[in-house]
């Protein structure tokens, strides 16, 4: 049965109602038939970062065969994944989605290894990067779409969704951020992203590393109990089906454990705390959505087998490598000579201090336009 229509407490008194948003930075007038989280969810979708998202690596950098995820791919994964659960828990699913479509936007080219080597460049002059924040000055400034206003002029949730999706962040460390009620914790609707990211990728990852021949079958199924499970009863049901069929329905088997164990513990959890209200879900000193014990150790153990076998392998050494080094040469040769930037960035300067803007520049990028700019300032 959905939880939400078992559950003793009514789950939609929780939800973020769609006419009760805090309303835009820049007041504009209802749209006849959109929502504002639905007319949020398609400015997300028409930005340029969002298209971007393409041709930025999620795990592998240059794609070994055309049916890898990108973040693009992994993005729309994490929109359907985080759509099912918004719907069985009744809370707002435009909402849900416009977060979820978002929720990546701020990443740097070349995955997770981009990100290390732009956040210690960053470092080595005093700064740091974090993708959330970036995140968020791409849709408060960088994209550039209305006459009206700078940035895509986003709901207050949705902005504070895009900054609170993944931890909470301190008045004290961020006064800058003090608009987003950092003594609260965000809505349902954002408390979910960070955990169907996880789920989306940790059976994406599993799948493509499998296809990529780094993870065998019999190393999968030993590290990996969860998969294991799936994968003896996909063989009962299915004796004479081909191995790669029966690998598909273990992983069908481990997402679809997943995402029902976090409908019925986010639930669970919602009633054990008594939470009637969204100020009841803001006010509580915890996150509600989350995992049963039982899955949370079934998702460590996934996520250790992951950073063990894949992400940390041999076969994924020169790919990072290269990221690495890419990323570093660009912003030591930007630092080296910030009149070889852009005239835009160049006139950024005035404002911010030059590492910033070096920074913003990189993490904006495609992993080819970084490749391109590589070739064309550092190679040469
Ligand atoms: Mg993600």
């Amino acid at each position: 049965m959905n939880p939400a229509a078992k559950s003793h407490l009514s789950l939609a008194a929780l939800a973020v109602a769609a006419n009760s948003s805090r309303g835009r930075r820049y007041p504009e007038k209802a749209h006849a038939y959109r929502n504002d989280f639905q007319r949020d969810r398609d400015r997300i979708v028409h930005s340029r970062a969002f298209r971007r998202l393409e041709n930025k690596t999620q795990v592998f950098t240059r794609r070994f065969s055309d049916h890898f995820r990108n973040r693009l791919t992994h993005t729309i994964e994490v929109g359907q994944i985080s759509r099912t659960i918004a719907a069985a828990l009744a809370l707002n699913v435009d909402l849900t989605e416009a977060l979820a479509l978002a929720h990546d936007v701020g990443h740097p080219p070349f995955g997770h290894a981009g990100e290390k080597a732009l956040d210690a460049a960053m470092r080595a002059h005093g700064f740091h990067f974090d993708h959330n924040l970036h995140a968020l000055r791409m849709v408060e400034d960088f994209e550039s779409r209305y006459a009206d206003f700078r940035g895509l002029n986003l709901t207050f949730e949705v902005r504070e969704g895009i900054v609170k999706h993944s931890r909470d962040y301190s008045a004290a460390e961020h006064p800058e951020l003090g608009e987003y009620l950092l003594d609260q914790r965000p809505p349902l609707e954002a408390q979910l992203i960070d955990l169907t990211d996880e789920i989306g990728y940790d059976a994406a990852d599993l799948d493509d590393g499998f296809e990529a021949r780094i993870l065998g079958l019999k190393e999968i199924r030993e590290g990996v109990a969860l998969f294991d499970r799936g994968y003896r009863n996909a063989e009962k049901r299915h004796p004479q089906a081909a191995q790669k069929l029966l690998f598909n329905e273990a992983l069908r088997s481990l997402l679809d454990a997943m995402v029902t164990d976090l409908i019925d513990s986010t639930a669970a959890n919602a009633e054990a705390a008594q939470a009637h209200s969204l100020d009841d879900v803001r006010q509580h000193p915890q996150r509600l959505a989350g995992s049963s014990a039982k899955m949370e150790a079934e998702r460590r153990q996934t996520k250790a087998f992951l950073y063990e076998r894949l992400y940390n392998s041999k076969a994924l050494h020169p790919e990072k490598d290269l990221a690495e080094r890419i990323v570093t040469e660009l912003f030591e040769t930007w630092m080296a000579h910030p009149e070889k930037l852009p005239e835009s960035y160049q006139q950024k300067l005035k404002a911010e201090p030059l590492p910033r803007v070096i920074c913003d520049y990189i993490a904006g990028m495609t992993d080819n336009y970084a490749l391109e700019q590589h070739e064309k300032l550092v190679t040469r």
